[in-house]
């Protein structure tokens, strides 16, 4: 029996490989629903070039004119619990969670209670409930894959040892289109300079992450709930070409890297078809024709998120939903041109200090967390 998917975010930079992926899949894997926010056109094309039976919009205004695109054979179901009722009612075997931010955490955690095969990509949701999502799919047996490039490089070292044996793990990071600029340039970036970025094609928030460095935050805290880590055994290093994603240090002192092409492709399908490799249609690498690789230390006085995110690791509770909501609301205003770049880190750094720290948070108080520091972004911005 084949394989069958629900990509929920299936418009995204990552839905939209991940279908290429699923394309080159077919003799084996089978799509069965899409999700997406707004863009009602693109989802209707998709379902009719996957046959998919079954399609979410979270905009409610765009369900008409997506169920006359799809044709009355096509089930659509739309409005903000739309993918969560796409999960619950389309029977599959693999979710791949390409949303970008909090908003895909009910849809993922009814995936992981319902003990489907989970590929993440939307790593906001392991920030904001990683402490509730890992000991659910213990429960539930969901496997929860990571698609993260530099997080499928560190499950893919991870087989070299026990896990008793493993000292560290390093994240690499590209250090973004601004590695090289001074303070004074970073504090004048616009939003043109903020989402070109040198080596990976992605989502415009994520590329904004990457410039501010809170996407390498947001994966230290990734990280440690995929993992089970400390904070402190995360270490991260820029490496501008992106092709050594992560490595892991072995109580011996081995040190067992994963490398590749900068292409989303890969993690994708084998987040998708783990434990088999597959022949799959990324880019080769070829490490004569690159000649050097280069790695340094970030910089934190140029790069202040990535500290931010050691701290919400180290603080636990609702620290990984406050800091994940405060980015997300202040990209929004720096896309709205609203707030200037560095702000964008201050804004997220203010919220994370202001907070009031909760052990052991159940979903309610994580909702809650989320909510206060979106408020808290908006106060302080207006203030
Ligand atoms: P994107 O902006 O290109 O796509 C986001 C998708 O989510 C779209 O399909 C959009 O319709 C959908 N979406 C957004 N808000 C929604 C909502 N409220 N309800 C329902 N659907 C909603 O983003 P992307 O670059 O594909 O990134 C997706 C996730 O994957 C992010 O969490 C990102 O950090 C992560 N990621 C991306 C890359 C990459 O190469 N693009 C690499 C690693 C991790
Ligand atoms: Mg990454």
């Amino acid at each position: 029996m084949k394989n069958r998917v629900i990509i929920l975010g299936s418009t995204g930079s990552i839905g939209q490989a991940g279908l290429e992926v699923l394309g080159g899949l077919s003799s084996s894997c089978r799509v069965v629903g899409l999700a997406a926010q707004s863009r009602w056109e693109a989802l209707a094309e998709q379902a009719r070039y996957c046959r998919a039976g079954a399609v979410a919009i979270a905009d409610a205004g765009c369900a008409d004119d997506l169920q006359a695109a799809t044709g009355p054979e096509v089930r659509v179901l739309s409005g903000p619990d739309a993918l969560l009722e796409l999960v619950d009612s389309v029977e599959c075997d693999c979710v791949l969670a390409a949303v970008v931010g909090a908003a895909g955490l009910p849809a993922v955690l009814r995936a992981v209670e319902l003990g489907r095969r989970v590929a993440v990509a939307n790593k906001e949701v392991l920030v904001v409930a990683g402490s509730l999502i890992m000991p659910l799919a213990r429960r539930s047996g969901a496997e929860i894959l990571p698609v993260d490039s530099e997080h499928s490089a560190v499950f893919q070292a991870l087989h070299a040892g026990d896990r008793g044996e493993v000292k560290r793990v390093c994240l690499t990071a590209s250090g973004g289109p601004f590695r090289r600029w001074s303070a004074e340039r970073i504090a004048e970036a616009t939003l043109e300079e903020a989402l070109s970025h040198p080596t990976w094609e992605m989502g415009p928030k994520i590329t904004i992450d990457s410039a501010t460095m809170m996407n390498k935050a947001l994966e230290v805290i990734e990280a440690r709930w995929l993992f089970g880590l400390e904070p402190d055994q995360i270490d991260v290093v820029v490496h501008p070409e992106s092709i050594v994603h992560a490595w892991v240090e072995f109580a011996d002192g081995s040190v067992v890297a994963q490398m590749g092409m900068p292409d989303m492709r890969t993690p994708i399908q084998y987040a998708l078809t783990y434990p088999k490799r597959l022949p799959c249609p990324s880019k080769r690498l070829d490490l004569t024709a690159l000649g050097r690789l280069h790695f340094e230390r970030p910089d934190p006085d140029r790069f202040p998120a990535l500290e931010l995110g050691y701290e919400a690791a180290r603080a636990g509770g609702v620290a990984g939903a406050v800091l994940n909501a405060a980015n997300e609301s202040a990209v929004e205003l720096f896309r709205a041109g609203e707030i200037r770049f560095p702000e964008i880190v201050e804004l997220s750094g203010q919220a994370l200090a202001a907070h009031r720290p909760m052990a052991d948070p159940g979903l309610n108080d994580l909702l809650a967390a989320d909510r206060w520091a979106r408020d808290e972004v908006a106060r302080c911005t207006t203030c």
